[in-house]
Parts: C-alpha cells; sequence; structure tokens
C-alpha cells in the first residue's frame, strides 16, 4: 500500500509552493489507491503557532484535499526522538556543541552567502563536557558514514548515490528544540509507514542526510520524489518572490480553490494568484 504525506511547519501561512506540493503528494497516493498522511511540523516551539495549524487545515479543504487517520503532530512525538537521539549517542556518534551562531559563521568565512555554513568541528574534539552549558547536538559524520558504508536511495526510479559528508556534522538535537528537523522526519516517515516521499526539489539536499540516519537507526527507506518548484511567468521561484499571496489571502478573497487545484495539478499558476 502506497502511503505519502504533506508534512508543513506551522510557522507561517502556506503558499502556492506548498499547495502544489501538497497536491502532488495527494495524488500520487490517490492514484495507487494509497494513503495521504498530514503531519505538522510543529517541534520549534518558539516559531510554530497553533493558529496556522488550523489555517493549514482550512486551506487544505479549500484546495478540496482529504486525508486519511488524525493528524501527527510532532510536538507529541519528542520521546520518540529522543529514543533515536540515545540510540545514536550509544554508538559514539553525537557530541555536544556549544558554540554560537556568531562563532559558527565566523569560523567559516568560506559559505556561499546565504547558505547555512558547514559547522567546522569545533567542538568534535573536546574533551571536557559541560552539560549545564548551553549546547546541541551533532553528528559526526565522517564516523558516522564509515560505520553506515555506501548508500543510495530511489528518486523518480534514478538510483541516486547519497553524500551525506558534505553537510558536515548536522545537529540533530538543538539547544532549544529536541530535536532537529533531519531526526524528526526521518523517525516520522519510518513511523507513520511512508513508501513515497513527495516533496520539493529545495530538500534534495537534505535526503543525503535522512538516507544516513535511516541506516544508522535500522529504519527502512522510502521513495522518493523530489518535484521541480513552481516559478511564476517571470520565472522566478514562487516561495522567493515579494508578495506572493498566501491561500489563507486567495481562500479569504473568494477565490476558487479545486479551480486552483486544476491549475496547478497541471503545473500552471493562474494569472492574478501570483500578485497581491
Ligand atoms: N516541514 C518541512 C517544510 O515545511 C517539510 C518536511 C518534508 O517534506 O520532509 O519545509
Ligand atoms: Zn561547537
Amino acid at each position: 500500500m502506497i502511503v505519502t504525506r504533506f508534512a508543513p511547519s506551522p510557522t507561517g501561512r502556506l503558499h502556492l509552493g506548498h499547495a502544489y506540493s501538497a497536491i502532488l503528494a495527494h495524488d500520487f497516493a490517490r492514484r495507487q489507491g494509497g494513503r495521504f498522511l498530514l503531519r505538522i511540523e510543529d517541534i520549534d516551539g518558539t516559531r510554530s503557532r497553533p493558529e496556522h495549524v488550523k489555517t493549514i487545515i482550512a486551506d487544505l479543504a479549500w484546495l478540496g484535499l482529504s486525508w486519511d487517520g488524525d493528524v501527527v503532530h510532532q510536538s507529541q512525538r519528542l520521546s520518540a526522538y529522543a529514543g533515536a537521539l540515545d540510540r545514536l549517542r550509544e554508538m559514539g556518534l553525537l557530541y555536544r556543541c556549544y558554540c554560537t551562531r556568531a562563532e559558527i559563521a565566523a569560523a567559516s568565512l568560506s559559505a556561499p552567502h546565504g547558505a547555512e555554513p558547514i559547522y567546522p568541528g569545533t567542538c568534535r574534539v573536546l574533551t571536557r563536557q559541560n552539560a549545564e552549558r548551553p549546547h546541541c547536538w551533532r553528528l559526526d559524520m565522517a564516523r558516522a558514514t564509515a560505520i553506515a558504508g555506501p548508500l543510495t536511495w530511489q528518486d523518480h526510479g534514478r538510483t541516486i548515490v547519497a553524500d551525506p559528508l558534505t553537510a558536515g556534522d548536522v545537529v540533530l538535537a538543538r539547544k532549544d528544540a529536541p530535536a532537529s528537523y533531519h531526526l524528526a522526519v526521518t523517525v516520522d516517515d519510518a513511523w507513520q509507514g511512508v513508501t513515497d516521499v513527495v516533496r520539493g526539489q529545495d530538500l534534495f539536499a537534505a535526503t543525503h542526510v535522512h538516507r544516513l540516519l535511516q541506516a544508522l537507526l535500522g529504519l527502512p527507506t522510502p521513495a522518493y520524489h523530489h518535484h521541480r518548484l513552481l516559478t511564476g511567468p517571470d520565472g522566478v521561484r514562487l516561495a522567493k518572490r515579494h508578495g506572493a499571496p498566501a491561500l489563507a489571502a486567495l481562500r479569504e478573497g473568494g477565490s476558487n480553490g479545486l479551480a486552483l487545484a486544476t491549475e496547478l495539478r497541471v503545473g500552471r499558476v493562474p494569472i492574478g494568484a501570483t500578485d497581491t
């Protein structure tokens, strides 16, 4: 049985790009008599808002999408992430990192502008630990990849060789949250029995890390279907466009959600839907 999911973070309102992604994941499952799940990725307690969850649910219903079973909230799944973290810690693959953002930025001057800098590994070699000092937990990527060995995944039926090393020592538990995006997504996709991950090309790089975590934690690997990102008539990515309207604004303005979904299904962005 095919199982797909849509996994928005309720840190803001959904835009056309989200609608496109949700529709593709929904249709992929429905076409094959499968299940489509909704997961709210609200581990970031400082940025997630309950009112955004309500809006997301209303937006999806307006687009004509229905999901199976209960909506899963990652904020209710923290003990599962803690268990996965313990396991990796026992394998000797995690270390405490006390660095501030500014310190990391200063130590990795070569990071391209705007890109998340690759962690320079400063705390990997610290022998004295201080649990009282604010810290996150990082994955020792060199050790982890050595243990896991060569890994691949299927993307649109093509074999991709995973290269997690280039992501550096990623954060698996944050200073301000008990799990990072990478850990929570990997644990939950397995726990929910997701067979096919349909999501935007912007998350392709993250899949290298997710594939490694699956191997380390003994979890199954779904098939992936990274899709192109929607662009406006001028070729600019919608998510990057200034003033691309939220779905809620279109909905409240009286637009027809089903008609919008029909256009998005054929990859068309309706004129007028890109400007406020
Ligand atoms: N929560 C992530 C986001 O909103 C997506 C997670 C995923 O599809 O893997 O960007
Ligand atoms: Zn550090």
